[in-house]
């Protein structure tokens, strides 16, 4: 496999993607629908590269070098005509995906791998969107990308052996730890952080405690690096409802959003992402 990588969607995942596989010595195209996601894009990753020199992490040589591996584009058919793997970041709606993959699955070489970077949904459906289904995979990156250690991969029902080994090698370009795990809604990770996740919002919804002693406590007594309502934040609100509408359908009761979760989507409180989310970020 030679060594193009195109990122669909441009958004808080798919940007931590592509910054990893050009700093991994990866060619990378983003893919947005959106220009402005795009722009955005740039912009933090070029903070995030500003931060890695001054702490020493990489030169400016090698920022110089990985910005050239970067280009943008809103045209995802041109984009994936000459990709060895596409890493698909768009939102987590059935109908948005089925259609991304069925695009690419016309325009990309048939030698090309795909990876979809969902966080709930089942692979071998996605793979089902493809002719190609023994060259589909999930790879869950966490965020931040370029500071969170694992990708998660999930094999479909018909993933060859060989595309979990190409996958494993591309996860090691972008200095990954990877775990291979069977499909099953939510995988490891995604059912236990919602689960999490959810319940932090149904104490804050009885009242258990404000949202910085409900942190503190799950940081300083058990021991997580970060509260569910600072990792809800970085998440985003939409994102994670998103998660839990999925995993309510598909295994049940205890999936249920809270009700204050969804709330807070709708008042437009989705996180870090737009200054406010359960806490408020605009500098007062
Ligand atoms: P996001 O909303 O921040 O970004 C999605 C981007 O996709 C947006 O910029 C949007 O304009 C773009 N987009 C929408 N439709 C498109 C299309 N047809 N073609 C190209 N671009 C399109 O979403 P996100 O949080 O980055 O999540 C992306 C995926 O990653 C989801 O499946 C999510 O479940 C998963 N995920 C998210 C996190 C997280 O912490 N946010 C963690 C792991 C996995």
């Amino acid at each position: 496999m030679r060594n193009n990588l195109v990122v669909i969607g441009s958004g808080t995942m798919g940007r931590g993607i592509a910054y990893v596989g050009a700093v991994g010595g990866l060619h990378v195209k983003i893919v947005d629908i959106k220009k402005e996601a795009l722009e955005s894009a740039e912009a933090e990753m070029t903070h995030v590269f500003k931060k890695a020199v001054k702490r020493g992490k990489l030169s400016s040589t090698q920022v110089e070098a990985a910005k050239r591996r970067l280009s943008y584009d809103v045209d995802l058919v041109e984009a994936v005509k000459t990709a060895d793997l596409v890493i698909e970041a768009v939102p987590e709606i059935r109908e948005i995906k089925k259609k991304v993959f069925e695009t690419i699955d016309i325009h990309a070489p048939e030698s090309c791998y795909f990876a979809t970077n969902t966080s709930t949904m089942s692979p071998t459906e996605i793979a089902s969107f493809t002719k190609r289904p023994e060259k589909v995979i999930a790879m869950h990156f966490f965020n931040p990308v370029h500071k969170m250690p694992l990708i998660e991969m999930i094999r479909g029902l018909e993933t060859a052996d060989e595309t979990v080994e190409i996958v494993k090698r591309i996860s090691g370009i972008m200095g990954k730890e990877t775990v291979v795990v069977n499909e099953f809604p939510g995988f490891v990770t995604s059912r236990i952080s919602t689960l999490v996740g959810n319940e932090a919002f149904y104490m804050l919804q009885e009242g258990v405690g404000t949202p910085e002693e409900i942190d503190k406590a799950i940081k300083l007594g058990l021991n997580f690096p970060m509260g569910p309502f600072e990792l809800v934040d970085l998440v985003g609100l939409d994102a994670r409802l998103n998660n839990l509408k999925y995993l309510h359908e598909k295994l049940g009761e205890k999936y249920r959003p809270a009700p204050l979760l969804e709330q807070y989507v709708k008042a437009g409180r989705l996180g870090r992402k737009v200054g406010k989310g359960v806490y408020d970020y605009t500098e007062k």
